[in-house]
């Protein structure tokens, strides 16, 4: 393919900052890799503006938005319709359209999953997480985490953040039929001891300041330790895990199968993940 024509289909990202994101080279190297007529880019939209950015897809036709920090809650009340995740969540990453009407989604859930499924062969029933931090991703992974069949203990600085993660939590249990046998409880750091996942879903660790989100010397063998950011791509939590016998895994694979959803929601064809994983250095199998 030369280059965009008249007939080229638009999806992007808006969020700020956006202009580090590796969603460009994600999806554009599953529409090269197909053979496929669009284009992703990046907008730079200023927090307050996300709304304006859904009436500008509407106006524009473009196919597609991912949507990152900070429009993901304004997103969510400027879409005609949401899914089931995006409604619990209260949280959009992902708008598609359905004829006339925009669809507000959330990938983040299962775009962690699968990447555990894949990268780490992760069955999740019966298994005990620990969850660092209580805000947009933290949340979206104990929902999908407790509706994997999976018991979460919430740890966060903000004790009241972690009870409404809990929250949800519970209401998920609920929807997934698992009801009150399902643990999800807000816990100390001390709880990552006994864990055999621990997820960070606190941004500390992508400055060289920032302090660990838990005590690293409570990780060790038997372990899986998941970093859901991925620059750096190894973080000082991540370090310590790996020294201590843990399996570890940045969030690449999260932003790579969060992506892969999107895709095919949008493109109604299966994302050629391995495509899309050598774009951002993953070695993935499929
Ligand atoms: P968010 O909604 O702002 O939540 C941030 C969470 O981190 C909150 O629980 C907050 O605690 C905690 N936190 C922030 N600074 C802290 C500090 N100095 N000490 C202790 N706790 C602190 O952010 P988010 O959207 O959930 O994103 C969290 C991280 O996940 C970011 O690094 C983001 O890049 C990453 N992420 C990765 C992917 C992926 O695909 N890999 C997807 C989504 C997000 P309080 O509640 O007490 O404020």
């Amino acid at each position: 393919m030369i280059g965009p024509s008249g007939t080229t289909r638009l999806a992007g990202v808006i969020g700020d900052p956006v202009r580090h994101s590796l969603s460009p080279a994600l999806h554009n190297a599953a529409f090269a890799h197909l053979g496929l007529d669009w284009t992703y880019l990046a907008f730079e939209v200023p927090a307050g503006g996300g709304a304006d950015a859904v009436a500008a897809m509407r106006a524009l036709g473009i196919e597609g938005l991912s949507v990152t920090m900070p429009h993901k809650a304004e997103v969510a009340e400027a879409c005609d319709e949401l899914s089931p995740a995006a409604a619990m969540l209260g949280a959009v990453n992902c708008v598609r359209r359905s004829g006339d009407r925009l669809i507000g989604e959330n990938t983040d859930g299962v775009g962690f999953v699968n990447s555990l499924r894949s990268q780490a062969g992760i069955e999740f029933a019966g298994m005990h997480a620990v969850v660092l931090g209580a805000g947009g991703a933290a949340r979206a992974v104990v929902v999908a985490l407790v509706s994997e069949g999976a018991s979460v203990t919430i740890v966060n600085r903000s004790v009241e953040r972690a009870m409404q993660a809990a929250e949800l939590g519970k209401q998920a249990a609920s929807a997934a039929g698992l009801g009150s046998s399902m643990s999800v409880m807000v816990g100390a750091p001390g709880a990552v001891r006994e864990a055999d996942l621990v997820v960070n879903a606190t941004p500390l660790g992508m400055h060289g300041t920032d302090p660990m989100p838990a005590p690293p010397e409570l990780l060790g063998r038997g372990q899986i330790v998941v970093d859901l950011v991925y620059m750096p791509a190894q973080t000082p939590i991540l370090e310590a895990a790996d020294e201590a016998g843990a399996q570890i895994l940045n969030g690449t694979g999260m932003l790579l199968f969060q992506a892969a959803e999107q895709f095919k929601m949008w493109t109604g064809r299966a994302a050629p993940i391995r495509a899309m994983g050598a774009a951002v250095g993953l070695d993935i199998a499929g």
